[in-house]
């Protein structure tokens, strides 16, 4: 990989720019500070600069080690991630990796990966990508101790933490492994950590299935009272309730009930991160327009991701092919929407960062 500086003549801008091994031109970092060229849809990359959804810790604590992770991420078009440890991990003691070959094994929440992202940040935050850490220990039916771990995280690691999740107010995934939804109950319990979100005004991912293809919409209820209760929350819904569970809901019904959820909260942003979303919904030929018509018109609401896992195995390869998934459908977005969600305008604004997002040339 090199640096290097191109010149635009058709702006008369000079951007920085990193050519990655496969030729592929990528901005850097320092491109999005302030006026740049315009990003060329035909010769730059269709996947996003943005990866809000990226665990860089895995269940069994195995992982890519930092610095290559950030390695990895230097490669592709992304500059700035959201560092997500995994709050849920099998036991310390456990030689289980992957929780669901060990039904009856717990997989937990936890702080240990997130301290483990903040030393590492410590110890090496890169000067080339701007790292958003994330607390993700929280476990949301089981909330009084969240406050607490707030205020030690911020003890032990001032100012360093600014988004909270993804966490799971009912993952069907996990239920061999001992995770419970929250109940509507347990949503009312989270009143005081949600208050202290949004004096901190940070995001907040929540990963809640919609339901499954025996009973569509059998969890959508629980969303839903979190959005009513804490409407003033800016509220993330991780992969639009979507997962391996439910692989066959009609388009227009998952759109109408995002639709509905994003006219009724405005605070409420959608992560299209997982690949899942991808595979079973917007590849299919009679869904793409539906989906890319939804983004077009809720185009300040969505934010990117991966939702790559840094599993010691998974390669520099497979996170790139992971990108080009989750980002394929961003070739049929409409230049506005391509620069609110893959060029990072809606993050930048989320987090109020002093970046902006290139327009698109015309
Ligand atoms: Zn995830």
């Amino acid at each position: 990989m090199r640096r290097c500086v191109y010149f635009i003549l058709q702006t008369v801008l000079l951007a920085g720019c990193v050519s990655s091994s496969d030729g592929t031109m990528n901005r850097s970092l320092d491109s999005f500070r302030g006026e740049s060229a315009c990003y060329n849809r035909e010769t730059e990359p269709y996947t996003a600069v943005v990866d809000t959804h990226l665990h860089y810790r895995p269940f069994d604590g195995k992982a890519i080690p930092f610095d290559e992770m950030n390695t990895y991420l230097s490669r592709t078009s992304v500059r700035f991630v959201n560092v997500y440890g995994i709050g849920q991990m099998l036991p310390a003691n456990s030689s289980c990796s992957d929780y669901s070959k060990c039904p009856g094994i717990p997989v937990l929440p936890t702080t240990r990966n997130d301290f483990v992202n903040a030393e590492n940040m410590l110890a090496s935050a890169p000067d080339d990508l701007h790292l958003t850490l994330s607390m993700t220990f929280t476990d949301l039916s089981n909330p009084e101790s969240t406050i607490a771990l707030m205020a030690l995280y911020e003890k032990e690691y001032p100012g360093m933490f600014h988004w909270m999740g993804e966490v799971n107010l009912v993952k069907q995934a996990q239920f061999n492994n001992h995770h419970v939804p929250a109940s509507p109950q347990n949503i009312e319990q989270w009143a005081d950590f949600m208050v202290e979100l949004r004096v901190r005004n940070y995001p907040i991912t929540i990963h809640s299935d919609i339901g499954n293809d025996a009973n569509p919409t059998y969890y959508l209820h629980l969303m839903e009272k979190a959005l009513a209760r804490y409407p003033d929350n800016k509220i993330v819904w991780a992969h639009m309730g979507m997962s391996y569970q439910q692989t066959k809901m009609k388009a227009s019904e998952h759109i109408a009930i995002l639709s509905a959820l994003l006219d009724q909260h405005p605070n409420l942003m959608l992560d299209i991160s997982w690949r899942v979303l991808d595979d079973y919904y917007f590849s299919k030929k009679e869904n793409q327009p539906l989906y890319v018509a939804f983004m077009n018109q809720y185009s300040e609401r969505i934010l990117p991701g991966s939702d790559f896992v840094a599993f010691r195995g998974n390669s520099y390869e497979v996170y790139q092919r992971e990108l080009n998934a989750t980002g394929r459908i961003h070739q049929y977005l409409d230049d506005n929407a391509f620069r609110n969600i893959v060029l990072g305008e809606n993050y930048f604004k989320l987090l109020n960062l002093d970046y902006q997002a290139p327009a698109v040339c015309l």
